[in-house]
């Protein structure tokens, strides 16, 4: 193993699925990350004294090695399955696919999971590849592109990073005074201006909170970036049509600027020299992707 010191730019699932493989490898490991908590897209608010998943909505889980990973939080109690029927509108049919995951204690928990132990340095924004690289024998940036091009990358990560393009979501949790929507579980809204999608968070959470996730469509969240709370009311009444719910909720609201790429790179990661670029846009666009790719950049650290 060449390389002993490494940082990582990023406490999302890419960067500490590497920083874990780092660790359990040898290598001497540092996770900056600018947020206040881990986990990135990976999200969990505490709305009205309950976690609430405000990324990702669930994992899907095929492939062996996070299929093994998925079973050890199951295993801890951590992860739960959740379902493998969703509805999907406007028909209001339910469809069969794979077993969705979820978490007792939110999503966020699972990056937890990743990040005990490990040396994480939050609230640590680095403006720069260069102020770290100088202090460590490789860098990776595991985040989105256009975060990664505000570091000045070198070439073929400035290059990888600009070929990738990013569309926005505002997510809503909306809380009512009851539940008063049956056999519900998530629903995808196909063709629908506002919705792209609805989650029962007190089913997939197990606690029956009288809680439903509503994630727009990249149309609204772009008209709505700047003031993302007026998002909030139309994603409600959206909801409301969709389910008959006439009672009207709380509502919060999250914007995600860059939620989901648009199109999926065929490399796992990027590579200029000691500088690393992965995360979920170098595969499709979910959690396993982002923790498959941080965990190609750790295999190929170690070996190299
Ligand atoms: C609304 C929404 C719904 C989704 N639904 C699903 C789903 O149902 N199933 C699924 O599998 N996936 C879903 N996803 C996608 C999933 O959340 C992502 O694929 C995954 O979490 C990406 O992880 P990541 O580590 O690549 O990136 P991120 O989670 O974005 O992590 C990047 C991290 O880098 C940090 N960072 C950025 N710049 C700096 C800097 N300069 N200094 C320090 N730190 C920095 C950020 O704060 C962040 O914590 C969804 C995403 C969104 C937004």
């Amino acid at each position: 193993m060449s390389f002993v010191d490494v940082v990582v730019v990023g406490a999302g699932i890419a960067g500490l699925s590497c920083a874990r493989a780092l660790a359990d490898g040898g290598a001497r490991v540092r996770v900056l990350e600018r947020g206040r908590v881990v986990g990135g897209r990976l999200a969990s608010r505490r709305v009205n004294g309950r976690y609430v998943d405000i990324g990702a909505a669930y994992l899907v889980a095929d492939d062996p090695a996070f299929v093994e990973q998925t079973e050890s939080w199951h295993a801890r109690g951590l992860a739960r399955p959740w379902t493998d029927t969703l509805r999907v509108y406007p028909a209001g049919t339910d469809t069969r696919g794979p077993v969705r995951w979820a978490a007792p204690g939110g999503l966020r928990s699972l990056a937890a999971d990743l990040a005990d132990g490990l040396d994480v340095r939050l609230s640590a924004s680095v403006a720069s590849v260069e102020s770290v690289s100088q202090h460590a024998d490789a860098v990776v940036l595991a985040m989105p592109g256009p975060q990664a091009l505000r570091l000045s990358p070198p070439p073929a990560i400035t290059s990888a990073a600009a070929s990738q393009s990013w569309l926005p979501v505002i997510a809503a949790v909306l809380t009512y005074p009851a539940r008063s929507w049956t056999g519900l579980r998530g629903a995808f809204a196909n063709d629908h201006p506002v919705l792209a999608t609805v989650c029962d968070d007190g089913d997939r959470r197990g606690d029956a909170a009288p809680v439903l996730v509503a994630h727009s469509t990249a149309e609204l969240a772009s008209e709505h970036l700047d003031a993302p709370t007026r998002a909030g009311s139309i994603i409600a009444a959206a909801v409301g049509e969709l389910l008959g719910i006439t009672a009207p909720p709380e509502i919060e609201v999250h914007r995600w600027t860059y939620a989901q790429p648009e199109k999926a790179s065929e490399a796992p990661y990027a590579r200029d020299g000691q500088v690393w670029l992965c995360g979920d846009a170098f595969g499709r666009p979910r959690v396993q992707t982002a923790w498959l790719s941080g965990r190609a950049v750790a295999s190929a650290l170690l070996s190299g």
